[in-house]
C-alpha cells in the first residue's frame, strides 16, 4: 500500500542525516572521518543544566505539563527574550515546545491555507519548504546572494510578493550561510509585510551565536509585533540538541491556536527538560560567551584555510556555526564534490543543494568541531582539489 496523503509525498530527508548515516557506515569500516555535516555543538550540555535536569527527574518532575509549557518558564523566556531584543513580551505570547522546530511547523499550520504562497530563503533550512508543503502552501524560494553577504535583493522580494502571499520566512543568523540580515533589509521587509498584510516567521535560533554585533530582529519595527512569530530555542546556545527544548513568541491569539495544535499532537514538553531550561536561562552565562569565542577562533581558522585553497573562496560568516564556501570555479557540482570529499578524503560535509537549488556551487561545513580537526579537514580538502584541477 502506498496511497498516502498528498501532503507527505514531497517530504524528503534532511541532507545532514543522510550524509551522517553514510559517514558512520564508512567509519564502521575503519575509515577516519571528520564530521562537519551535522549542525550541533560538539560541547556537552553545561554541567549546571544537566544537573538541574537530573535532579528534576529524581524529584518526580516526569509528568505532563501544560501544552504551552510551565508558566514559570514562559515568564522567564518572555523576560529574557524581550531584554535581548530591546522589547517586552507577555508570557502568554510564549509557546514552549520540544525543540525549535514546533515553533516553525505549528505557526505555519496555523497561518497557511492551501494555495497560499510562502516566501522562504534559498539556500535555507530544509524544514521551511517541508512545513509549507505539509500545510498545503506553495513554497516560493527567495534567493540569497553571496555578493550581498548572503542577504537577498529587496527588489526581488517585492516582485515575489503577490495576491496569494501569506507569510515571509526569515532566518538570521542563517543556516546554512552564517549571514546576518541588516537593519535596513529588515526595515524593507517590515514595510512590505505591513503594506501587504503579511505574517513574518523569524527564525532566530542562532541569535546568541554572533561574532560581530547583535543580529537585529524584525519584531522591533513599528507594527511588526502583531504579525511576527519568533522561533528560538536552547539547542544551539546551550548545547541541548537532544533535550528537545525551544519556543515561539507570537501574538497571544495565535499562541492560543498553536498551543491547541500542540495539545493534540505532541501534548507537551518534558517537565524535567523545561526545568533544565530554566537553569539555562537563569544560571551563569559565561559558558555561552566562552563557546562563542571558541567558535569565532574556529571560524577564523576555517575561513582562512579555505581561502588558501585554489578555486575556493569563502566569506566570513557573521553568526551561527557554518561556513558556505563557493566552489563553482572547480567546475564540479556541489553534490559530486561532497561525495568525493567523503569517500576519498573522509571529510563529511553537505552540498549547498541540500538547502535548495540556489545552493549549487557551494558547500556547507559546520565548524562545531575541534581546531585540530578543522585544520586537518582543510588540509584534506586542499589535497583533493589538487587532484581535480
Ligand atoms: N532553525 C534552524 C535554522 C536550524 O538550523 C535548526 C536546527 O538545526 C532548527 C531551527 C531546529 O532546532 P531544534 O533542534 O531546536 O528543533
Amino acid at each position: 500500500m502506498s496511497n498516502f496523503a498528498q501532503r507527505v509525498l514531497s517530504l524528503a530527508p534532511e541532507g545532514a542525516y543522510f550524509v551522517l548515516e553514510k559517514a558512520k557506515s564508512l567509519e564502521s569500516e575503519g575509515r577516519s572521518i571528520i564530521h562537519l555535516e551535522i549542525g550541533q555543538p560538539d560541547f556537552p550540555t553545561f554541567d549546571n543544566i544537566s544537573k538541574a535536569g537530573i535532579s528534576a527527574i529524581e524529584n518526580g518532575h516526569t509528568r505532563y505539563t501544560p501544552s504551552a509549557g510551565n508558566i514559570n518558564l514562559r515568564k522567564v523566556i518572555a523576560e529574557d527574550a524581550g531584554k535581548r531584543r530591546n522589547t517586552e513580551f507577555d508570557p502568554s505570547q510564549v509557546v514552549v515546545g520540544p525543540g525549535a522546530k514546533p515553533a516553525l511547523f505549528f505557526p505555519t499550520l496555523a497561518l497557511v491555507e492551501p494555495g497560499d504562497e510562502v516566501i522562504y530563503p534559498d539556500p535555507g533550512f530544509p524544514t521551511y519548504k517541508a512545513m509549507i508543503e505539509v500545510a498545503g502552501g506553495i513554497p516560493v524560494p527567495l534567493p540569497l546572494y553571496e555578493e550581498l553577504d548572503f542577504s537577498f535583493d529587496i527588489e526581488e522580494l517585492t516582485h515575489l510578493v503577490g495576491r496569494k502571499t501569506r507569510l515571509i520566512i526569515l532566518n538570521s543568523p542563517s543556516n546554512p550561510t552564517g549571514g546576518v540580515l541588516h537593519m535596513e533589509v529588515l526595515e524593507h521587509v517590515a514595510k512590505i509585510a505591513l503594506e501587504n498584510d503579511l505574517w513574518v516567521l523569524s527564525d532566530e535560533i542562532y541569535s546568541r551565536l554572533i561574532y560581530d554585533k547583535p543580529a537585529p530582529s524584525i519584531v522591533n519595527f513599528p507594527g511588526m509585533a502583531e504579525r511576527t512569530v519568533i522561533c528560538d530555542g536552547f539547542s544551539k546556545t546551550f548545547a541541548m540538541t537532544g533535550w528537545r527544548l525551544g519556543f515561539g513568541i507570537m501574538p497571544i491569539a495565535l499562541a492560543e491556536r498553536v498551543s491547541l495544535l500542540q495539545t493534540h499532537s505532541i501534548g507537551c514538553t518534558a517537565d524535567f527538560t523545561q526545568i533544565a531550561g530554566l537553569e539555562a536561562i537563569l544560571g551563569p552565562q559565561m559558558q555561552v560567551d566562552a563557546i562563542v569565542q571558541e567558535y569565532k577562533d574556529r571560524r577564523d581558522l576555517l575561513v582562512s584555510g579555505l581561502n588558501g585553497i585554489f578555486g575556493i573562496r569563502c566569506r566570513e560568516p557573521k553568526g551561527a556555526f557554518y561556513v558556505f564556501p563557493n566552489i563553482s570555479e572547480l567546475g564540479i557540482s556541489s553534490e559530486e564534490f561532497a561525495n568525493i570529499l567523503l569517500e576519498k578524503a573522509g571529510v563529511a560535509l553537505l552540498p549547498g543543494t541540500s538547502f535548495g537549488k540556489y545552493g549549487e556551487g557551494y558547500l556547507r561545513l559546520c565548524f562545531a568541531n575541534s581546531q585540530e580537526n578543522l585544520f586537518e579537514a582543510t588540509h584534506r580538502l586542499a589535497e583533493i582539489v589538487e587532484t581535480i584541477i
